[in-house]
């Protein structure tokens, strides 16, 4: 019901263009059966005795309709395909862009326990349904009925009794369609699903080609890849196999009816109750009696599998955006001063597993705190709830004495900007990856960005500077350079808050001192956040944060900290002994710390 109600919905925009379509169809059902009648007619004239110059006119007259039949045929299959397509695609094209506008508002809790792939389905196969429903199940079955009945009021017509006869195929014609859906369709779908493995394995093994030369895995990687070749060669057969068998069988019952007609309708010219003309037509109708009849039959499990990919597009635009805006919310009038404020927070991903119990924290606008403490106790849940990634489940986050949630959103989050550690870089220009900033900055901002992000340089030494390609399909760069663009990303958002995961671990001295110097230029002037890996680089901070088990161990600055000897001093402690191993220190910061120095 719900996917119905959704096609309704969506095709309502198209009512224009489907009338044409079905008018076309209809037009198309009518040409279709004038054929017969108009070589009937032909037929009928060489009853009479003699040949008129009248009867010769005719013969004229039926060729030239005839002629005029097989044109509008052409321009009204062209109206039918046409439009059935505009009406068809254009739903798919609407609903694509309708799901992602309304993805893009779901949070970020919607899409943690989801796979990228099973959305990209619902996006795109999901969608394609729709043009295979419309475009051609349902004006197939439109047609199909609208045929069947013409074609059996005009047997009818011609003589009722041979009529009934001509009926007598169907039912095993209908009986082995339903047999045809069952067996032979799930067989090519299954033959198809092995093709999608064939093609996962090979994508897996191109990839991993490296490693198969380096560990000689080359014929064990064969023997998979033929294993999945033979498979998929085997469901071809059996679903070919399947569908030869069938075939010939629908094609046979369907001729029983030619030769019932032959049979019987031989018998009634013969006794004079049918027309010779009558005889022939009946036979060229007969063509258009089972063809419908298939048609309807194998349409069921079409409409079922559009229908079931309706009802997961319907089930995804069920789903409530979130965080939930309230009516009226508060528009932040140019730049915010930045002091932020939780209060009370607690938080869990998932109900029963608290993350962060209790965090009261106040950081004054433009001051700067870090973030320490050991992996995985929370550090970057709690900043994500500023931007409002996540709400907390108890406790407010508030900006300027404001709770967040009051705030509208876009507002809100165009007065923060996040240099994240795992950098993640749009396919297109550096230009492009810098502007996602703020795409209206002009191209001195640009390049003014780039240089406090100490990016300028190597990006001018590349050959094509500015507008060389980057991300996925273009030049992979290394992760202090894609570090500093989305530091010259977060210049020229020029937000009051920053939220800074701080990493520099993967990077060599010289760059991280270039990172550190881009970052300290950054901070100035802004509300910071700073999850910090490195201890050493957090000494300026005015307040550090130190965190353990989803609360706030301790606070202050570092020497306080240092000073009573608990959390932070171990931690620091530790790393300092880490760091008299070069070897060690690099590979394994953050299993044990956080802390920063700007
Ligand atoms: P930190 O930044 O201190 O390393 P996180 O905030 O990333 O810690 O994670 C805190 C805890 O929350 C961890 O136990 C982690 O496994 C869990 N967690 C983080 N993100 C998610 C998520 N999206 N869904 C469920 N659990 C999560």
């Amino acid at each position: 019901m719900k996917a119905l109600n959704l096609v309704l919905t969506y095709t309502r925009k198209y009512r224009l263009v489907l009338s044409v379509t079905i008018i076309a169809m209809l037009l198309l059902v009518a040409v279709q059966l004038a054929i017969p009648w108009a070589i009937k007619s032909l037929l009928a004239l060489f009853s009479g005795s003699e040949i008129t110059a009248d009867a010769l006119s005719t013969v004229g007259r039926i060729a030239l309709l005839v002629l005029a039949i097989y044109l509008a045929r052409a321009g009204l299959e062209f109206l039918r395909s046409y439009y059935a397509h505009v009406a068809g695609w254009g739903v798919v094209a609407d609903l694509r862009k309708h799901i992602y506008e309304r993805m893009q508002r779901f949070s970020l809790r919607f899409y943690q326990d989801k796979q990228t792939g099973q959305l990209m389905s619902h996006v795109v196969n999901d969608t394609d349904q729709f043009e295979d429903l419309i475009a051609h199940a349902i004006p197939d079955i439109f047609v199909s009925f609208v045929t069947l009945v013409g074609v059996c009021a005009v047997l009818a017509y011609i003589n009722w009794q041979l009529a009934l006869l001509a009926l007598i195929p169907i039912p095993f014609i209908v009986i082995l369609m339903r047999l045809y859906a069952r067996y032979v369709r799930p067989a090519f779908r299954e033959r198809q699903k092995e093709l999608g493995n064939l093609n996962a394995v090979l994508a897996d093994n191109l990839s991993g080609i490296r490693e198969i030369k380096a560990f000689t895995r080359e014929d064990e990687e064969n023997e998979k890849v033929g294993h999945q070749v033979e498979k998929y060669r085997q469901l071809s057969l059996r679903a070919i196999g399947l569908m030869s068998a069938f075939q010939p069988v629908i094609a046979f019952f369907s001729s029983l009816g030619l030769v019932i007609v032959i049979y019987f309708g031989g018998h009634l010219a013969f006794r004079q109750t049918l027309s010779l003309p009558d005889l022939v037509a009946f036979v060229l109708y007969l063509d258009l009696l089972y063809q419908p009849v298939k048609t309807l039959s194998g349409s069921w499990e079409q409409i079922q599998r559009a229908l079931a990919g309706a009802d997961r597009v319907a089930d995804l635009l069920e789903e409530t955006p979130e965080p939930q805006q309230k009516q009226g919310s508060f528009l932040i009038a140019g730049r915010a001063p930045g002091a932020i404020r939780l209060k009370g927070v607690c938080f869990e991903y998932k109900q029963g597993q608290p993350v962060l119990e209790d965090i009261d924290l106040e950081i004054p606008a433009r001051k700067v705190i870090a973030l320490v403490g050991p992996s995985g106790v929370g550090k970057s849940t709690l900043v994500s709830l500023i931007p409002r990634f996540y709400d907390p489940t108890q406790g407010t986050v508030s900006l300027d004495g404001r709770d967040v949630r009051e705030i509208d959103l876009q507002g809100l989050r165009q007065q923060i900007s996040i240099v994240l550690q795992d950098v993640f870089l749009f396919y297109g220009s550096i230009r492009e990856n810098i502007l996602f900033g703020r795409p209206n900055a002009t191209e001195a901002e640009l390049i003014t960005a780039a240089k406090v992000a100490n990016a300028h340089d190597f990006i001018t030494s590349m050959p094509d500077g500015y507008q060389t390609l980057i991300g996925e399909r273009g030049l992979k760069l290394s992760g202090g350079q894609k570090q500093r663009i989305s530091i010259a990303r977060a210049v020229l958002r020029d937000a009051p808050v920053l939220i800074l995961d701080e990493a520099t671990s993967a990077v060599d001295t010289e760059t991280e001192l270039l990172i550190q110097q881009a970052l300290e230029r950054l901070i100035a002037g802004r509300t910071t956040i700073i999850i910090a890996h490195r201890l050493s680089t957090i000494r300026n901070a005015d307040k550090i944060v130190v965190l353990d088990g989803r609360r706030i161990a301790e606070t202050g600055n570092h020497d306080e900290l240092i000073k009573k000897k608990g959390l932070y001093h171990k931690l620091y402690s530790i790393q300092n002994k880490l760091s008299e191993s070069p070897l060690l220190y690099n590979n394994e910061p953050e299993d044990h710390i956080s802390a920063s120095v700007i």
